[in-house]
């Protein structure tokens, strides 16, 4: 199928030229080695998403490389990319101390007012079962510390680690260790202290080399140590936006997660799942293969593929709308809250842009066949991927 394409307006993700970008490709699925993978979405001259038949995981088997992701991230992950604000008018010294002062306001909330219940205490309330007072606890891409909190009123030692200097600034103030390493380069030496608890809050499906960033982990974790890894669910999330969106190199399924944290030695003690799949699991180094039980795992719950794609990315009447124009509009982030699942995208010939919102208008022709081919009007160079 042949799906094109016109931009509207673009809400808070934006597109970059492909020029200067660095592509490589993936010739196994990232998590569990196989090679029976079958392309889903090819964006011409740019991504291309591919979705592994061995644990159903979905990733961009075409990417920019990692060069082209370190940079990006030391460079534009704490920048603006949207239109110039009032803010962005500012000098640079005075953004960096509004910066900080955000950032202790966050903190301060944080610390001062969360209650059971409070978003900022999910994580822990997921992890209380395990944990005591006494436990260290380390954050993979902790931010200004958010998740951290609710661990240190508890009487945890926290340490978090950042990409951003400003942020674990932030969080230092208020009593979490942190640093801006990569964490590639996490060592024992980095905190002198092994974790009984690792947490990792949507970092994961950033990260183009999975099994290194868990070895990182293991690392750190005492043997027994548990770990606590967010990452969006394959099954509630808009898949367009996977297939555009460069900074997800991944979009995980119960079962790739699983595989993942298996072969890592991970024994799974729990799992919720919505918007989100979250687990909770033991570092078990000593343990015999297969460390999960099989009941845990619900391979090919996802087929069949090609219906699952297409309605996931063109909409559940995708059926009525072929050989039509259709408008996607990102809904804004105020009305996300309130959904208990992400749908990032509606689909209306009426609707237009909200503030935080865009519209992207799609047609499409041809047999309904993947993978799809993407192609934007009137761009000769290719479909630009997307970031923010
Ligand atoms: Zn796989």
């Amino acid at each position: 199928m042949r799906v094109h394409y016109t931009i509207e307006a673009l809400g808070p993700l934006h597109e970059t030229p492909l020029e200067s970008v660095p592509f490589e490709t993936v010739q196994e699925c990232p998590v569990c080695g196989s090679e029976k993978f079958m392309d889903v979405a090819v964006l011409e001259n740019s991504l291309t998403s591919a979705w592994c038949h061995s644990c159903s995981h979905l990733f961009h088997r075409k990417r920019p490389t990692q060069e082209w992701h370190d940079h990006w991230y030391q460079f534009s992950w704490d920048k603006p990319t949207l239109k110039k604000t009032f803010f962005h008018r500012l000098p640079q010294g005075v953004r960096n101390l509004l910066k900080r002062v955000m950032g202790f306001y966050t903190v301060k909330r944080g610390i001062g007012f969360s209650k059971p219940g409070d978003k900022m205490r999910e994580i822990f309330e997921f992890c209380r079962p395990v944990i005591s007072p006494r436990s260290k606890v380390l954050d993979i891409g902790c931010g200004y510390g958010n998740n951290l909190f609710a661990f240190v009123q508890y009487g945890c030692t926290a340490c978090g680690v950042d990409p951003s200097p400003h942020r674990a600034k932030a969080a230092t103030f208020f009593g979490i260790r942190a640093t801006n390493i990569p964490i590639e380069r996490l060592e024992l030496d980095t905190f002198q202290q092994r974790f009984d608890l690792v947490i990792s809050n949507h970092v994961l499906e950033h990260v183009l080399t999975p099994h290194l960033f868990l070895s990182s982990i293991r690392r750190v974790l005492s043997p027994g140590g548990w770990i606590c890894i967010t990452v969006p669910n394959v099954e509630n999330y808009l898949l367009l936006e996977q297939f555009f969106y460069a900074l997800h190199a991944h979009c995980f399924s119960r079962e790739s997660l699983t595989t993942l944290l298996e072969a890592n030695k991970f024994l799974i003690h729990r799992v919720t799942e919505d918007f989100q799949i979250r687990v909770l699991a033991q570092y078990r180094p000593d343990a015999k293969d297969p460390v999960n039980p099989r009941s845990l795992l619900n391979g090919d719950r996802l087929s069949p593929l090609k219906e699952f794609i297409f309605t996931k990315c063109l909409g559940p009447d995708y059926e009525r709308y072929e050989g039509q124009k259709i408008f996607c509009q990102w809904e804004d982030l105020a009305s996300l809250k309130k959904l208990k699942y992400h749908h990032h995208v509606s689909y209306s010939s009426e609707k237009y842009p909200t503030k935080e919102g865009g519209v992207v208008r799609f047609s499409w022709e041809g047999p309904r066949e993947l993978p799809i081919y993407f192609f934007k009007e009137g761009d000769k160079k290719g479909a630009p991927f997307w970031v923010k």
